[in-house]
C-alpha cells in the first residue's frame, strides 16, 4: 500500500505538512523537503497516525529539536514526526523528581529543576535538544549525563504500543541506548538531589561559562560531530592529521573546537557530508583511529 499523503492531509488537518522545508528544524539549516511532516497535537493522534502508516513500508524518522542531525539536502522520502507543544509538560512529582514530555528543551528542564532547589540537572543548561533526543543520545556534558538522573520512560512503538521503560533496563552507553529505533519517547521521569537555587545558579552559570569559553555558539553546526569515545578526544585527534583547515565550499571547521562543523553562510547539506568523510579519512590515515560519527544524518543520499 502506498501512503495517499492528501488523504491523510484531511484526516489530520494542520497536525501534518506534505513536502515540508526540513532546514528550518535542524540546527545546521540545512535540508530538504519531508513527503509527509507530522507534528501530533496529543497521544491519541500520534496513535492514529501510527496505525494509518501502518502498512506503508516509508521510513519514519524521530525529530527532536535537531541539534544532533543533518538532513540531506535531498531531504527524507517518508515520514518526519515531530513531537509539539503539548509533549513539552513539566511537572513535580517529589521533591526531588520531575515528569517531562519529551519535547521539552533541556535547558527549560534545567531551569525548572533549579527553581524547585533541585541540583544535578544543572548540566543541561548546556545541552541545546530536547529531553527525548538527550536520552536517546545519553547526552551530558562535564561528567554528567542524562543516564545517571533517568528513572524511567514512557514510549510508544510503531505498533501504537504503549510502556513504560526503568533506567535499568535500558543499556546506555557514550552518546547512545540499546533503545529500539521504532519507539518514540513521549516523557521521562528524572530525578535530582535537593539542594538550594542559589548554589544551583552558580553552577549553572559555572558550566555555561565553561561552554562559552571552549565551544562556539550563534553557529549553524550539530555540535560535536564525532564520538569522543577513544583515548585521545575527536579534536585532538583531527587537530593532530592536520584537518582543523580543511572546508568544503561553505562547509568549515570551527576555529574554537576543530569537532564542531558549520553551516558557514551557503553550505549543502552534501558540502557537510563531503567534510566529515574527508576528515574521517584523513584521521584514520595518520592515525589509524576510525572516527564515529556522534550527529545522526538522515534522509536519501538522492
Ligand atoms: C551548539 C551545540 C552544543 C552541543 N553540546 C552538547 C553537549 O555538551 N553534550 C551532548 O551530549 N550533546 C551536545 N550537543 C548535541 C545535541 O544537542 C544533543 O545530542 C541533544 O541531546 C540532541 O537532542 P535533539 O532534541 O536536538 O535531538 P535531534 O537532533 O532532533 O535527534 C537526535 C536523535 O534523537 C532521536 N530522538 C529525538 N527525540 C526523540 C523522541 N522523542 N523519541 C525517540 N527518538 C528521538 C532522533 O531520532 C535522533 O536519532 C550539542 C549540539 C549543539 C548544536
Amino acid at each position: 500500500m502506498n501512503l495517499n499523503a492528501d488523504l491523510l492531509q484531511k484526516k489530520f488537518g494542520k497536525s501534518l505538512i506534505i513536502k515540508e522545508d526540513l532546514s528550518k528544524y535542524s540546527w545546521f539549516n540545512l535540508g530538504g523537503p519531508a513527503d509527509i511532516f507530522f507534528r501530533p497535537e496529543n497521544k491519541d493522534q500520534l496513535i492514529k497516525f501510527l496505525s494509518e502508516i501502518r502498512e506503508d513500508n516509508r521510513k519514519v524518522y524521530i525529530l527532536g529539536a535537531g541539534s544532533n542531525t543533518l538532513i540531506r539536502d535531498s531531504g527524507v522520502k517518508g515520514v518526519v514526526i515531530k513531537l509539539g507543544s503539548k509533549f513539552s509538560d513539566i511537572k513535580l512529582l517529589e521533591k526531588d523528581t520531575i515528569e517531562v514530555g519529551a519535547a521539552i528543551l533541556d535547558r527549560k528542564v534545567s531551569d525548572f529543576a533549579k527553581n524547585n532547589d533541585i541540583s544535578s540537572m544543572e548540566f543541561l543548561s548546556c545541552i541545546p535538544g530536547s529531553i527525548g533526543g538527550a536520552i536517546i543520545m545519553n547526552s551530558g556534558c562535564y561528567g554528567s549525563d542524562i543516564s545517571k538522573i533517568l528513572l524511567s520512560i514512557k514510549v510508544i512503538d510503531d505498533e501504537g504500543n504503549e510502556k513504560e521503560i526503568k533506567n535499568d533496563k535500558i543499556k546506555f552507553y557514550y552518546r547512545g541506548t540499546d533503545l529500539p529505533k521504532n519507539y518514540i519517547i513521549l516523557s521521562a521521569i528524572l530525578k535530582g538531589t535537593v539542594s538550594s537555587k542559589q548554589l544551583i545558579e552558580k553552577k549553572q552559570e559555572e558550566l555555561i561559562q565553561r561552554k562559552k569559553e571552549s565551544q562556539p555558539s550563534q553557529i549553524k553546526t550539530g555540535g560535536s560531530t564525532f564520538k569522543n569515545n577513544h583515548e585521545k578526544k575527536a579534536w585532538m585527534l583531527i587537530k593532530e592529521s592536520g584537518c582543523d583547515k580543511f572546508y568544503v565550499g561553505d562547509a568549515k571547521i570551527s576555529e574554537k573546537h576543530c569537532n564542531f562543523f558549520v553551516n558557514d553562510g551557503k553550505a549543502k547539506a552534501s558540502d557537510i557530508e563531503k567534510l566529515i568523510n574527508k576528515v574521517k579519512k584523513e584521521v584514520q590515515s595518520r592515525t589509524g583511529v576510525n572516527l564515529e560519527l556522534e550527529i545522526k544524518i538522515i534522509g536519501d543520499e538522492k
